[in-house]
């Protein structure tokens, strides 16, 4: 193999006709490229699904929950056999100030029973097993191989992809760029506007192992149950959040930064990850933990206004290449968006091979199918709950404003008697600098967005 020296800037044009020939090349084997790759391979396409990494889901990083009812569609009863370590039936908020903890928490039997709603899984287990089926049904994997650039014909349409293997070019007549956040390949096909790292986080997460017994008594959880608890107002002020979730020993833990505010206030990540386990109401919970693994990887949080073009001749781009995960406060979600995403290309292209139009036109089935589900619903629903967000005011002064008012609420100060809510809420707004016209702002944009 020869060595890889980074993506190529421009695709190659005018390749000769590669040997190795298939109907549709898959770049990434995450969960939108096994996606994609299953359902081309289902429908008899021949179809590559190439991965860098030395077996799917080698390298991939996530905070921990998968929510899996679009997997329904994909493998009827996905329950019985995705490698799963908890089901999600407890979901807390909790906004956090340094010394203060305000929790909504909600929990569900329903949610412990088929057909579930939200599971921990292990990535290394989880996108092996998805991409095993993928091969199952005749896609045809190939591992530890970069794809280092796009290949065009004298046209100038996409014909396939330059590899890092000696004579590694392998031809197609649709591309599918999975290839996760920042994807180059759609960069290189000239999809994406320049200036994306604005709308980019950093996660950051480690990995305790607990005991069993331990981390159920603890979390209030038995069996295979477990929890999903998202955190505001534990970044200092950096644009982002904190996530903890159970796994069946041990727990996930970690931390979303914006770039832009973590750059400029020169806070170490692994800092703001110390201090959330030191919280008052997260110690407790991660006490004795043993560190098994610390990783941190991008994550596209800009929505909907930040995709790029989905769609070209020969090509089509899904899942966080796409930046299609859904970072909205309450909902972090980009598994199911890349699946989704992911499986609508694979139809999209196994509709234009059956044509025989691989064109943009021709693939224009991919956008439809994304605006009539979920993927471009939500996200278009959504579209200003990142500016919202991660603003000053819900990062820092709301959690604290709440936060005291709560305090104040529940503080008993006889013989004083007790103050209206009227009268704290406008004192913790004052304290906090929180102007009611923002205030109402902020409201009317959180209704529309959530409404
Ligand atoms: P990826 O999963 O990134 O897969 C891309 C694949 O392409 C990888 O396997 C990679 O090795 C391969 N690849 C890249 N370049 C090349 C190349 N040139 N050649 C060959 N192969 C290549 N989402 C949730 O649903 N729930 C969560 O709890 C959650 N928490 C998160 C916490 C953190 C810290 C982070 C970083 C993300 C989190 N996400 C979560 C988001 C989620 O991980 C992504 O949205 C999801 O993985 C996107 O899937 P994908 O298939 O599009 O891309």
């Amino acid at each position: 193999m020869t060595e890889y020296a980074g993506p190529a800037a421009v695709p190659v044009r005018g390749a000769a006709v590669p040997a190795t020939r298939f109907d549709v090349v898959v770049v990434g084997a995450g969960p939108a490229g096994s996606a994609a790759a299953l359902e081309l391979a289902r429908a008899g396409h021949r179809v590559a699904l190439v991965e860098r990494g030395a077996f799917p889901g080698a390298k991939n990083v996530y905070g921990g929950v998968v929510y899996g009812r679009i997997l329904d569609e994909l493998v009827p009863r996905w329950w019985e056999e995705a490698p799963v370590q908890r089901w999600v039936t407890r979901r807390q908020t909790m906004l956090l100030t340094p010394t203060q903890a305000l929790t909504v928490d909600f929990r569900t039997e329903a949610w412990g029973e088929p057909p579930y709603n939200g599971a921990t899984t292990h990535r290394a287990e989880f996108d092996a097993w998805l991409a095993g089926k993928a091969e199952a049904a005749g896609a045809e994997l190939i591992t530890s191989t970069v794809v280092t650039g796009l290949l065009l014909d004298s046209a100038g349409r996409v014909s396939g992809v330059r590899t890092d293997r000696p004579d590694g070019d392998l031809g197609a007549k649709v591309v599918i760029a999975c290839d996760g956040v920042n994807s180059f390949l759609a960069k290189q096909a000239g999809m994406y506007p320049p200036g994306q790292l604005e709308h980019t986080t950093l996660g950051v997460k480690e990995t305790l192992a607990l005991p069993r017994e331990t981390l159920e008594e603890r979390f209030g959880v038995r069996g295979r149950h477990g929890v999903d608890i998202e955190m505001v107002g534990c970044t200092r002020g950096i644009p982002g959040g904190g996530f903890l979730y159970t796994n069946l020993d041990s727990v996930s833990i970690g931390v979303v930064l914006g770039l832009e505010g973590l750059g400029e206030s020169k806070i170490r990540p692994e800092q703001l990850i110390a201090e959330l386990k030191a919280h008052p109401a997260i110690a407790p919970l991660v006490r004795g933990g043993e560190l098994t693994e610390y990783a941190a990887h991008l994550i596209p949080e800009g929505g909907y206004r930040t995709m790029p073009r989905l769609t070209g001749d020969g090509m089509l781009v899904s899942g966080d290449a796409a930046a299609m995960c859904l970072a909205a406060g309450i909902w972090l979600e980009g598994v199911n968006f890349a699946i989704g995403s992911g499986m609508y290309a694979g139809r999209a292209a196994a509709e234009a091979l059956s044509t025989g139009d691989t064109t943009a036109a021709g693939l224009a089935g991919y956008e439809r199918r994304l605006r009539d589900s979920f993927v471009l619903a939500d996200h278009r629903k959504l579209a200003g709950a990142p500016e919202l967000l991660l603003g000053e005011r819900m990062q820092t002064k709301y959690p604290a404003m709440v936060c005291d008012l709560v305090e104040n609420l529940f503080q008993v100060n006889n013989p004083a008697p007790k103050p209206g809510l009227r009268k704290l809420a406008r004192r913790s707004a004052r304290q906090h600098g929180v102007r009611l016209r923002d205030l109402a702002k902020d409201a009317i944009a959180g209704f529309r967005a959530y409404g």
